[in-house]
């Protein structure tokens, strides 16, 4: 392997790791959304929940008037 067949297989790995994590970020995102309609599979752990904004559980309700971010 030469130094360009080295370097090139280097950004191929670096955008296919990209491309995953964005791939994960997205479907993290929208698994926490559907949440807010069905049920909580946090268990009601609110803090760092992606869908917090929008949710209207009880957990969620409280947990943004106790940290004041309701809106
Ligand atoms: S905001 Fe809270 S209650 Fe709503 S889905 Fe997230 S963790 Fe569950």
């Amino acid at each position: 392997m030469n130094r360009k067949e080295f370097l090139l297989t280097g950004c191929r790995f670096v955008a296919g790791a990209a491309f995953m994590l964005m791939g994960g970020y997205l479907l993290h995102d929208k698994i926490d959304t559907d949440n807010t309609s069905s049920g909580c599979s946090r268990s009601g752990v609110c803090r760092g929940c992606g869908a917090v904004n929008k949710c209207s559980r009880a957990e969620a309700l409280s947990y943004k008037r106790v940290t004041g971010k309701e809106s």
